[in-house]
């Protein structure tokens, strides 16, 4: 009996995906890491029930970027339960969304800060023979007192606790009865991530979640769960988890570069070294560092300025020129005894904000931060040294540029590890990017919707390459592609490379949309979640809009436009980073890493792979209907056409403008 089909919650298998299931399966069993580019429809999120078929004892992680992707699996486990009623599964998302106490600063130290001072308290009344604190007069009175807009001590937390006290051992702190039978709850029942507060009660909906992960088969992560390290592991202690039994798998994977160079990235701002000397200055005679470090700050303020006369908007500093200039003549003999001390110092901060109810990150510790990673990246180059001007100041930024080395430490690590995307392709590129040389399995999936659902314009006459800009041929050209592409009927969605660009092409449509209401994109995220859903709604009541958006920003990724919602796309452009001259020293060690390929890797595929997004909201299920466009000739040169997925390789019409005009008349 083939053991997948236990897990399976499908009556039939969609096409291919067998194969999918198959081969994550086969990783599962014998170890390493697989790569799957499959597109929307493939059935990747069954990839669960083959790791849970061979999972034997060994726990799964998913790690989800967003909402919907936690939706969609925890559709998928319930499911599965229905054929294995033992299953168990929870999911942890950002404490952002869980979290139930008030209060301002970031949500991670807050409840650091609130559990440590609580803990501290319950213990105490545990001593005096109070072991079940919810129960006891001295903290509920505290908790009736206490300013829920500052909040020192976390009630949730609170009822989550009790004090088991054992003949002869000190007495230990473990979880209420209250908070163990809501995880068991959790356990047995889905319960949706709106539903969870309610059923939390009087307990904070993470720890319950927490607990119930302890005993899960599939616990459900985001991101930073996974990426950051210093949460991982936390994280990972706290399930009684160990790498090297657990099977991760990641969705959404085209994304992991991006989030793991922001995670390993640190940025520091002149308002920040202010800071670090307003919170250094009061603990002079308190404690002793405090006497050495405060000189050192005006150095590095003074680096800074020197950078404040710099030609470029962003450029590169020499990370050894900033270590001399804050050290020599300091009375430091070099950079890591300078962290040293911050290292006390910012505990000492953090202690006395944390009376306060202060659970910011303090101005301290983000330099602490900095120093460290400067110092640590210095001959690192995975890592480049920045300063950007922003407004009137100047910001000093660590950068990573290479994911590879994390994340090929963080995949080998598990006992396997299953990558999964609906745009990762060209998936052999996206493997080099992610683990070099590392042996690592691939497999692309063919599109399985209907092709009469759909149609691949690939325009041969326009481009949005820097040369062409202001040619008016050309502009005059795009222009008609997007004014014959607003005849179509249906609420559509153009995207453009920049911002800039969106602008201008936006104010010339206008007028131009065959009495389609226009939505801008904006720059602001708060404005843009009102704007989208009065776009969503339009053809319910009969009408039709055109979005214009920029690729890779808010509109264009993580959105299932699903049905009517979305008729169309068009991409204007090939969407690359603007050719800087950090961007070229990101190229330059790409070049040396993986010789003519490493432009492709670091510049181009990232372009691609923004079009593709974008063109990917249109179809999501086998019933939706959509004409695509890439309006951009570059599409058309070898390199990059080739790493254009193969159904959209083979099902292209290549166009003119005439023809393009043509063409679309019949296509309703
Ligand atoms: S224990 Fe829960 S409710 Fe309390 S601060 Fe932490 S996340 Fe918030």
């Amino acid at each position: 009996m083939d053991p997948l089909s236990d897990w399976f919650p499908y009556p039939a298998y969609r096409p291919h995906q067998k194969e999918m299931l198959s081969a994550a399966a086969s990783v599962a069993r014998q170890g390493g890491i697989l790569m799957i580019d499959a597109p929307t429809g493939s059935g990747k999120s069954a990839v669960v029930s083959a790791l849970l078929s061979e999972a034997r004892d060994r726990r799964i992680v998913v790690a989800v970027r967003t909402k919907s992707q936690l939706s969609t699996f925890l559709r998928e486990l319930s499911l599965i339960r229905k054929k294995q009623p033992d299953l168990r599964y929870a999911y942890l998302i950002g404490k952002g969304q869980m979290c139930l106490l008030g209060g301002s600063g970031d949500v991670y130290r807050r409840c650091e800060g609130v559990k440590a001072l609580s803990t501290s308290l319950i213990r105490d009344r545990a001593e005096a023979g109070s072991l079940v604190p919810a129960k006891d007069r001295v903290v509920r009175q505290q908790i009736r007192r206490m300013d829920p807009e500052k909040p020192l001590i976390c009630p949730y937390f609170i009822h989550g606790r009790s004090f088991a006290a054992e003949e002869g051992e000190a007495l230990r702190m473990i979880p209420s009865v209250l908070l163990r039978a809501k995880a068991d709850h959790v356990l047995r029942e889905s319960v949706a991530p709106e539903s969870l507060p309610s059923l939390a009660g009087e307990c904070c909906p993470y720890e319950v979640m927490l607990q119930a992960a302890r005993s899960a088969d599939v616990v459900l992560l985001n991101f930073h769960h996974v990426l950051d390290d210093a949460i991982r592991q936390q994280l990972y202690l706290q399930l009684g988890a160990e790498p090297q039994e657990v099977l991760l798998l990641i969705d959404e994977a085209h994304n992991c570069g991006d989030a793991m160079q922001s995670i390993q990235s640190v940025v520091l701002a002149e308002k920040d070294i202010e800071a670090a000397a307003h919170e250094i200055q009061p603990l002079r005679g308190k404690v002793r560092e405090a006497e050495a470090v405060l000189p050192v700050l005006p150095r590095i303020r003074a680096f800074l300025g020197m950078l404040q006369g710099a030609r470029e908007v962003e450029d590169w500093f020499d990370p050894a020129i900033f270590d001399r200039a804050v050290v020599q003549g300091s009375l430091y003999p070099s950079m890591e005894a300078i962290v040293d001390d911050l290292l006390v110092l910012s505990d000492a901060v953090r202690e006395r904000s944390m009376v306060t109810g202060e659970f910011r990150e303090s101005a301290a510790e983000r330099l602490t931060g900095f120093l460290y990673r400067i110092h640590q990246s210095a001959s690192d180059p995975a890592f480049l040294t920045l300063f950007r001007r922003e407004a009137e100041e100047v910001v000093l930024e660590v950068k990573n540029i290479d994911p590879s080395a994390h994340l090929s430490e963080i995949a080998s690590s598990h006992a396997a590890c299953v990558m999964i995307s609906g745009t990762l392709s060209p998936v052999t590129s996206f493997r080099r990017l992610y683990f070099g040389d590392l042996p690592v399995t691939t497999l692309m999936l063919p599109n399985a919707f209907p092709k009469v659902n759909r149609r691949l314009y690939l325009a041969r006459d326009v481009s949005t390459a820097y040369r062409l800009r202001e040619n008016r041929e050309v502009t005059g050209r795009i222009d008609g592609y997007i004014r014959a592409f607003c005849t179509l009927p249906g609420n559509l969605a153009i995207y453009f490379p920049s911002y800039q660009i969106l602008q201008q092409y936006a104010e010339r449509s206008s007028g131009h949309l065959a009495g389609k209401e226009a939505f801008v994109e904006p720059r602001e995220a708060q404005d843009a979640g009102t704007a989208l859903r009065t776009f969503l709604s339009l053809p319910s009541r009969g009408k039709a809009g055109v979005l214009f958006a920029v690729c890779g920003g808010k509109w264009s990724e993580g959105l299932d436009y699903r049905g009517e919602l979305l008729s169309g796309a068009m991409v204007v452009g090939l969407p690359l980073a603007p050719y800087t001259r950090v961007r070229e020293m990101i190229i330059q060690y790409f070049r040396r890493r993986f010789g003519d390929e490493g432009e492709f890797l670091s510049y181009t595929l990232p372009a691609i792979n923004r079009a593709l997004q974008a063109l990917g909201r249109v179809i999501r299920t086998p019933e939706d209907r959509g004409l695509l466009v890439l309006a951009e000739q570059r599409f058309l040169e070898p390199g990059v056409l080739a790493a254009l997925p193969p159904w959209m390789q083979e099902e292209r019409v290549e166009t003119d403008l005439e023809g393009f005009r043509r063409g679309i008349a019949g296509w309703r």
